[in-house]
C-alpha cells in the first residue's frame, strides 16, 4: 500500500514494526497455535503460544509474510498479548475491531494500548483494515482452540 500516505506518526510506528518485527521466532516450546491467511495480498500469520496455569500468554512466536500493515499489526499483537488472559485478549480484539469501524470509545481505549494505537491510521484505508486485523483472526483461532481444550 501507499504507506507514504499514512500520517507520519502512524507510519513511523508501523514501519518500525515492519522492519524490526517483535517475537518473530519459531517457538519450539508451545501449547497452542493459531493461523490466518488472506490470499488477496498474500498475508499469512502463524502464531505459536505458550501459557501459564492461569491461561496467561507467557511466550509468543510469529511466523508470517505479507504486506507492511499486516506484518506490523502482527508484531504489535505479539507485544500486546503477553501476560494477558484469553478474556483480556478477546476484549482487546473487540476494541480493535470497533476502533477500525470508527468507534471513538474504542479509539480512546486503545490509546493506552501501546503501539497498537497507531493502527488507527489504517482506518483511512478501508481495503487495508482486513490486513491489520488478520493477525487478530489468527489469535482468535488460537483462542477458540484453547476454549475447546478447556471444556470439561
Ligand atoms: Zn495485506
Amino acid at each position: 500500500m501507499a504507506l507514504e500516505r499514512l500520517d507520519d506518526l502512524y507510519r513511523d510506528a508501523i514501519l518500525d514494526h515492519r522492519r524490526n518485527p517483535r517475537n518473530a521466532t519459531k517457538l519450539e516450546d508451545f501449547d497452542t497455535t493459531g493461523d490466518a491467511v488472506n490470499p488477496f495480498c498474500g498475508d499469512e500469520i502463524h502464531l505459536r503460544l505458550k501459557r501459564d496455569d492461569q491461561g496467561r500468554i507467557t511466550a509468543v512466536g510469529l511466523q508470517g509474510e505479507g504486506c507492511s500493515i499486516n506484518q506490523a499489526s502482527g508484531s504489535m499483537l505479539t507485544e500486546a498479548i503477553k501476560g494477558k488472559t484469553p478474556q483480556e485478549i478477546r476484549e482487546l480484539t473487540d476494541q480493535l475491531r470497533k476502533m477500525m469501524q470508527g468507534d471513538p470509545d474504542a479509539e480512546a481505549y486503545l490509546n493506552s494500548a501501546g503501539d497498537l494505537r497507531n493502527l488507527v491510521g489504517v482506518r483511512e484505508y478501508p481495503i487495508r483494515i482486513k490486513c491489520a486485523l488478520l493477525p487478530w483472526s489468527a489469535m482468535g483461532d488460537a483462542l477458540s482452540k484453547i476454549s475447546e481444550k478447556e471444556l470439561p
